[in-house]
């Protein structure tokens, strides 16, 4: 995924800005790089793939062209940059923008009934999503409903002592239905908050899972029925989802595994094509590892690429559109004057440490932090000075450069050193040329003090 993306990225470098025509290219990669994942190794499965991936893909496709043909550069922002932000934004939305809550039952116990193949993570979830609750002050009970392996109701029981929860098991010989309606009655006995229901899975969706599962959920009439998939799917995710979401009818999903090396991929089509959210998300093996589903997380995470978005949404905060216009105006004809200095030191320290700030520009060496300290200090220093000048001189800095008078008056108002006062001068000058070819680097550049 990352690579194709890569690509798209890359032949936007060097672009002046986002155009119909310039996106075509990246636009097929990033097409091509959400669905090539699966394409390889499932053939079996290439049907529903083309019948509900592709259109989700599509319909992704057509929204970011039109918000990068439609949205303005922001200055200090590479196009290719930008175009990261906008696909990233675009994820965000399409896994549902925001964190979905689970819901509870109003009236007796909220049911959550987990359904999913074997292995995804079903029986660990039960006894995560338990721990979870607890720590919201909520009673939970367990209910084994994998009746297949004796093994599966032990995996249970033994998880719910760590959580100190009750489990309500029965025999393998019991029906999963039966068990149900038992272990819930005696929730409502015991006047419990949360029941979470496991249930058996299957290596491939087949009918008598399906029919075991339906009957299930008729007799808990459930509160919450959350799939639970392995983020390691992959846009096959799409299938697995349409298929329980149509047989079984689904409230939302767990997406579990996610500290594995996948990228989250089948995160992407799950709200698409069901319409329902997905909760939450396991990352480990611990009793801990259960968290609330962040899309904007899930975004940089397929993106692999937060540094660059912070950048930009930085970027765009602290420089509005007109001052960059026109300071790039003055710097390309040299009129750079120290109210602009002053003016670009003041978004430097905006946009936060010094340290973070270069850390977030793609391309920027290191730099040690005895560096960004010896900068932070030297800005101080500038603004003082620059503070102590008059209007005219500001707007002038010849002025300066050809008055020692007015340098030491300078010096004497701002409380700094007459060579001090002569060092910003001499280098409000050099910045000119600096910036200049800085400029040409960052497109825009709102950021000139750090080629100090
Ligand atoms: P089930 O067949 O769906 O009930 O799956 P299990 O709950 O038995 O889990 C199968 C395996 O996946 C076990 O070894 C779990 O420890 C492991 N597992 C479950 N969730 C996670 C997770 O979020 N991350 C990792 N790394 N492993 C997990
Ligand atoms: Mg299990």
């Amino acid at each position: 995924l990352t690579t194709g993306l890569e690509s798209a990225w890359s032949k936007l470098k060097g672009e002046d800005t986002l155009t119909k025509e310039n996106i075509v290219e990246p636009m097929r990669d990033i097409r091509r790089a959400l669905l090539e994942a699966d394409l390889s190794l499932r053939p079996s499965l290439m049907l529903t793939y083309i019948q509900v991936s592709l259109p989700v893909v599509r319909r992704f496709v057509q929204a970011v062209s039109d918000q990068a043909v439609g949205t303005g550069l922001i200055r200090g922002v590479k196009p290719d940059q930008q175009m990261v932000k906008i696909v990233h934004d675009e994820l965000v939305k399409l896994m549902g923008g925001e964190v979905s809550e689970l819901v509870f039952s109003k009236s007796g116990p909220t049911v959550i009934l987990l359904a999913g193949l074997q292995g995804v993570g079903k029986t660990t979830v039960c006894a995560k999503l338990a721990y979870y609750l607890k720590k919201l002050g909520k009673s939970c009970m367990l209910i084994a409903g994998d009746v297949y392996r004796p093994a599966a109701i032990d995996q249970l029981v033994i998880l719910g002592q760590q959580v100190k929860v009750p489990v309500y098991a029965a025999g393998t010989d019991v029906k999963p239905a039966e068990i149900a309606r038992k272990g819930l009655e005696e929730a409502k006995k015991q006047n419990i908050d949360v029941v979470i229901m496991d249930t058996a899975g299957r290596l491939q969706i087949d009918k008598t899972m399906m029919d075991e599962l339906k009957e299930v959920k008729r007799v808990l009439n459930p509160t919450e029925v959350l799939l639970v998939v392995d983020a390691m799917t992959g846009q096959e995710a799409a299938a697995l989802v349409t298929t329980f979401n149509l047989e079984i009818g689904i409230t939302g999903a767990i997406l579990t595994k996610l500290d594995g090396d996948s990228r989250g991929g089948a995160a992407l089509s799950v709200k698409e094509v069901s319409g329902k959210p997905i909760k939450l998300v396991g990352r480990g093996e611990r009793l801990e590892d259960l968290e609330p589903f962040y899309p904007d997380r899930m975004a940089g995470r397929i993106l692999g690429m937060g540094d660059v978005l912070s950048f930009v949404e930085k970027a765009s905060e602290v420089m509005r559109q007109e001052d960059a216009e026109e300071l790039q105006k003055k710097i390309m004809s040299a009129k750079f004057d120290f109210n602009d200095f002053l003016k670009q030191t003041r978004a430097v320290a905006r946009m936060g440490s010094m340290t973070r700030v270069i850390g977030m520009i793609p391309g920027m060496g290191k730099v040690t932090p005895a560096q960004v300290r010896e900068a932070e200090k030297s800005l101080i220093v500038m603004e003082a000075i620059i503070e102590a000048m008059t209007p005219e001189e500001r707007e002038l800095p010849e002025l300066l450069a050809e008055s020692p008078t007015r340098r030491k008056r300078v010096a004497q108002d701002s409380g700094k050193t007459e060579q001090q006062v002569s060092q910003l001068v001499a280098q409000l000058f050099q910045m000119r040329v600096k910036m200049k070819n800085l400029m040409g680097m960052m497109q825009g550049g709102s950021i000139p003090a750090l080629s100090n």
